[in-house]
């Protein structure tokens, strides 16, 4: 897949998205093409674009000085593509694998999207408790995502592709 990088800017590098990505950007006007290969033309709604190699975004974005990205319930969602870790289908709701009754924490590593049928069926158990199995491993999010939590994608935009997410377990 083609990829642009995404210039901060203050032009410090932020990340690489995939070209539709990037095209969104520009055509949302929070980003500025910097760099763009020659001849090449990628056709967004009515308009015809370069093909961005660089773009740079309008706005300044603050990255989070230890480049982690805050625990969000909406973060957790976006970071598992609101897909529930115990059966795949869609997600709406944040479960703690370890309950917050049980001292499990709001952390990226205790807490996974889950549908709410199994958020209820599961309730106030670890998965082990509940003969519930994990089928995806709860992770940090990289520098590159806490990029997209702080340029604020809200869930009615739809899944970002450009979000980084390691192959789902097999
Ligand atoms: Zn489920």
């Amino acid at each position: 897949m083609r990829e642009t990088l995404v210039l901060n800017a203050s032009f410090e590098p932020l990340a690489t998205v995939a070209l539709r990505r990037a095209v969104v950007l520009v055509m949302q006007n929070k980003a500025v093409v910097e760099q763009a290969h020659g001849g090449l033309k990628v056709r967004a709604a009515h308009v015809e674009l370069p093909v961005p190699q660089v773009i740079r975004l309008r706005r300044y974005v603050k990255v989070p000085f230890r480049q982690r990205a805050p625990w969000s319930r909406r973060g957790v969602l976006v970071r598992d593509r609101h897909r529930c870790a115990y059966c795949g289908r869609r997600a709406t709701t944040v479960d703690h694998i370890v309950p917050r009754s049980h001292g499990g924490g709001d952390t990226w590593l205790n807490t996974v999207a889950a549908c709410a049928a199994d958020n209820h069926r599961k309730a106030d158990r670890t998965p082990a408790e509940a003969g519930m199995r994990l089928l995806v491993r709860p992770f940090e999010p990289t520098p590159a995502d806490a990029l997209l939590l702080a340029l604020n994608f809200r869930d009615g935009e739809g899944l970002p592709d450009w979000l980084r997410l390691p192959a789902p377990a097999a």
